[in-house]
């Protein structure tokens, strides 16, 4: 039931000789609910995943080999690179796997300060910092930035980490349908309008949370229209206490605030934008307008953890407040040696031009694919250019028939159902690489058209059915 290779990610840091195992705890039955007793028999465990730049993953049982078209993969980079995994065995060498220490206990290397100054320079903002976790970034990070009196205006389908940030952060948290920025401003109207719970006072601050791409829509973010209105509408707070020399009353002085923008890239960055920069270089927005840059390298850079990019004063505030800065072991050597190297290739930095055309290769795979599809009778969201596509399966019942079939023909796929996705919203998300060959995705798009027509997912047929 649960042979399906749900919810796996290559954090494999290009080496050679690593292999991976990894288990698949997100175990659902057909109808997504978590199975907390599943027999053993029901983890899916990977092997390793081999090293043909990530087109090819290995089980144990039964199917040996499969084509990976599910992995976050996105630039190819959890693979053995020529720049990179020689760079990464050298850190590991002269650093170590991990320090063992908080950043601010003996825990920064020089490789932590490079890899800041490296994000924050790729991403366009004057400073960055590193933590050694994407989920930990948004739930960690949220809480530093806003607490109660604040307010979070989050997009209805934002990432669990988001949500489990805002939860904990005690501000009080509003969401508006899955981008659409129109309901946004409607809900940020009504918000500054009444103000606090109770008191009716003006908030002390508002953040609007957003994906650069949603990761089980394969949408691109409205961030035009979203940075507009975060401008547009200002926000009076009268907090700011400033006592009177003259005796016991304060004076409230009014400070204007905009809407702040939270932008999480965890599957834009590095994937899109003609040199990567993800979505604000793809739609043309302005880094400036974006105040809170969030991102993960777990997906385009093949490593793992994640990073806060911003003004100086900014970065400068959350390295002196964040518990998950002074509290938590920084990030290992190799893995900030391995963000660093992919970094140097995307912008061709190695002296070759790999960078350029795996960003042109992922854009060419990713519109051929998601054509294909539709062509085929698929439903399939999301936008062009985007490298996650999700095939729509509506009936949670058919995951387990999609995906069995597409092993069984050595095609590995991710299938996602409740509570990830609304309860008849199941789908298949499929992530395409720059790693993929044409011959690859040709042989992905013919197993998936024919299990397709085997569970009847097309939303008409190819061809007129024979009598
Ligand atoms: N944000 C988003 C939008 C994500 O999709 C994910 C995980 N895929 C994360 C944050 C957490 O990142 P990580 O897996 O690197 O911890």
């Amino acid at each position: 039931k649960a042979s399906n290779l749900q919810g796996y990610a290559p954090i494999c840091l290009g080496l050679e000789d690593f292999y991976i195992r990894r288990l698949y705890l997100r175990i659902q039955d057909c109808f997504g609910r978590p199975i907390s007793s599943a027999p053993d028999a029901w983890f899916d465990v990977v092997e390793r995943f081999s090293n043909d730049n990530n087109k090819t993953l290995k089980r144990t049982t039964k199917i040996s080999k499969c084509l990976n078209l599910g992995s976050y993969n996105y630039l190819g980079f959890a693979a053995s690179d020529e720049f990179c995994t020689p760079r990464v065995i050298e850190s590991l060498k002269r650093f170590s796997p991990g320090t063992c220490s908080t950043r601010v206990d003996g825990g920064t290397t020089t490789l932590h300060k490079e890899v800041e100054e490296c994000v924050a320079n790729f991403v366009g903002k004057p400073a960055a910092i590193v933590f050694g976790m994407g989920y930990v970034t948004n739930s960690a990070i949220l809480p530093v930035l806003i607490g109660k009196g604040g307010l979070i205006i989050s997009d209805s389908l934002n990432h669990n980490s988001i949500v489990n940030g805002a939860r904990g952060s005690g501000a009080t948290v509003r969401v508006f349908q899955h981008n659409i920025p129109s309901h946004l401003e409607k809900v940020l109207r009504e918000q500054i309008a009444e103000g606090q719970p109770r008191t009716h006072r003006p908030w002390k601050k508002i953040i609007v949370v957003v994906e650069g791409i949603y990761s089980m829509e394969g949408e691109l973010c409205k961030l035009p229209e979203i940075v507009a209105i975060c401008k547009k509408y200002k926000v009076c707070s009268s907090t700011q206490k400033n006592l009177q020399s003259s005796g016991a009353c304060y004076r409230y002085a009014s400070m204007t605030y905009k809407a702040y923008v939270y932008l999480d890239e965890a599957h834009s960055i590095g994937a899109v934008g003609k040199t990567g920069r993800g979505v604000c270089e793809l739609l043309g927005v302005d880094t400036a307008d974006v105040d809170i840059m969030m991102g993960t390298f777990t997906k385009s850079f093949g490593s793992c953890g994640g990073y806060i990019a911003g003004s100086k004063e900014l970065i400068q505030y959350l390295k002196y407040t964040c518990p998950a800065h002074l509290y938590a072991t920084s990030i290992s050597p190799p893995a900030a040696q391995q963000i660093i190297s992919s970094i140097k290739v995307i912008l061709g930095e190695d002296g070759s031009s790999r960078g350029a055309q795996k960003l042109a290769r992922i854009r060419e795979n990713s519109n051929f694919f998601r054509s294909e599809l539709q062509k085929m009778g698929f439903e399939v969201l999301g936008d062009n250019d985007s490298p996650v596509m999700p095939i729509m399966l509506y009936n949670p019942a058919k995951i387990p028939a999609f995906s069995r079939e597409c092993l069984k023909q050595n095609v590995a796929v991710v299938t996602v159902a409740f509570p990830a996705t609304p309860l008849l919203l199941a789908r298949a998300r499929i992530c395409i690489s720059a790693s993929h060959t044409r011959e690859d995705l040709i042989k992905g798009l013919e197993v998936i058209s024919r299990v397709g027509d085997l569970v009847a997912i097309k939303y008409f047929p190819a061809e007129p059915r024979k009598q």
